[in-house]
């Protein structure tokens, strides 16, 4: 698999710069930018405004406008989608499109095949970690969705989905310029969230490089309960990440988004309500709270409806703004942490 044969993964001055190589005018690749983002040509094929000896020259040369390719598509009573997605070497990577009540879809992209960090109440976690996704395979998820579903208004995109974006970073950054471009998707930077479980530089590395919405898988208020469930905080712990997010530029109006798996008998006390206030006090935040989705194997259950209800109210008269985050999808394993790459 080579990253740079994926055409979607390459930025228009990269095109041009592909063009010229080839005998082409430089805007000759600007066209095929446009083509590939805003028109959502499937193949070069479809790029019909190229000259057919320059299309059959990048073929030549084992150009292909995309890298990855739909495997499967599986639709949830809710109409939740969860789409399998083939890489060129054979991998499948999964995205999901959620209803929202606004009508739209917030799309969850994946950043790379499996996951290294074992988070206890995650399934992709179970899986181990294969390898990053490239621009292109980051990128492919929102075109191919686009293109196949038509009627489905896609207005976010979470990097909630397979792996840990910012152990991929580099290629996070791109995709995200890449679908933020105006002559692209021209996606606001508003409607872009990479939600990260607490990688310090790679937080850092962000907020430098591009404009996106920061979402921090949080799950416990304390270092000790937060290394116990999330193993990568032993090597990034809360102080630290703290610190970094403290240090995030934040422009007015936005907010921190703190995701907080409820855990029967784990992390949803009183007593661990009053320490998340206590620690997210001094930063502009909002908690989302994800009631957990069993999975096969797990170890924890479903919280009851009233204790979920009991945190939240105890998060709000704190004058914490949160809110409760009911997965979709579970009837087809589309919900959060339950992602693993398996067909069926
Ligand atoms: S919750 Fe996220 S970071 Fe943790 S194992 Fe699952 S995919 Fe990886």
């Amino acid at each position: 698999m080579e990253q740079s044969k994926h055409l979607s993964g390459m930025l228009p001055e990269e095109l041009e710069a592909l063009a010229l190589r080839l005998g082409e005018k430089p805007y000759r690749g600007r066209q095929l930018f446009e083509q590939i983002h805003a028109r959502l040509a499937g193949s070069l094929d479809d790029v019909t405004v190229l000259p057919g000896a320059f299309r059959k020259r990048l073929a030549d040369e084992g150009f292909s406008a995309h890298g990855l390719s739909i495997s499967q598509v599986l639709e949830s009573t809710d109409t939740t989608i969860k789409m399998g997605l083939s890489t060129v070497d054979g991998l499948v990577v999964e995205s999901v499109l959620i209803p929202m009540e606004t009508g739209a879809f917030t799309q969850c992209m994946s950043s790379q095949a499996g996951c290294a960090l074992a988070c206890e109440f995650c399934m992709t976690g179970t899986l181990g970690w294969t390898r990053n996704l490239t621009a292109a395979e980051i990128v492919d998820q929102h075109l191919l969705a686009l293109a196949r579903f038509p009627d489905r208004p896609v207005k976010n995109l979470v990097f909630m989905g397979m792996g840990e974006p910012l152990l991929n970073v580099d290629e996070v950054v791109k995709a995200i310029r890449l679908l933020q471009h105006e002559k692209a998707r021209s996606l606001s930077p508003r409607r872009i969230t990479v939600s990260t479980a607490g990688i310090v530089p790679g937080i850092r590395r962000l907020g430098q490089e591009v404009d996106c919405q920061l979402a921090v898988s949080l799950n416990a208020p304390t270092q000790e309960l937060r290394a116990e469930l999330m193993p990568v905080s032993r090597r990034y712990p809360l102080d630290e990440l703290m610190a970094a997010l403290k240090e995030f530029p934040l422009l007015p109006r936005r907010r921190i988004t703190f995701e907080y798996v409820l855990l029967p008998g784990v992390n949803d006390s009183p007593a661990h309500a009053r320490d998340l206030v206590r620690l997210l006090s001094h930063i502009r935040c909002k908690v989302n709270l994800i009631p957990f989705n069993p999975f096969p194997g797990s170890r924890f259950g479903r919280p009851s409806d009233e204790s979920v209800d009991r945190f939240l109210e105890l998060l709000s008269a704190k004058q914490m703004m949160a809110t409760i985050r009911r997965s979709r999808g579970a009837d087809i394993l589309a919900a959060c942490g339950q992602l693993a790459g398996k067909k069926g």
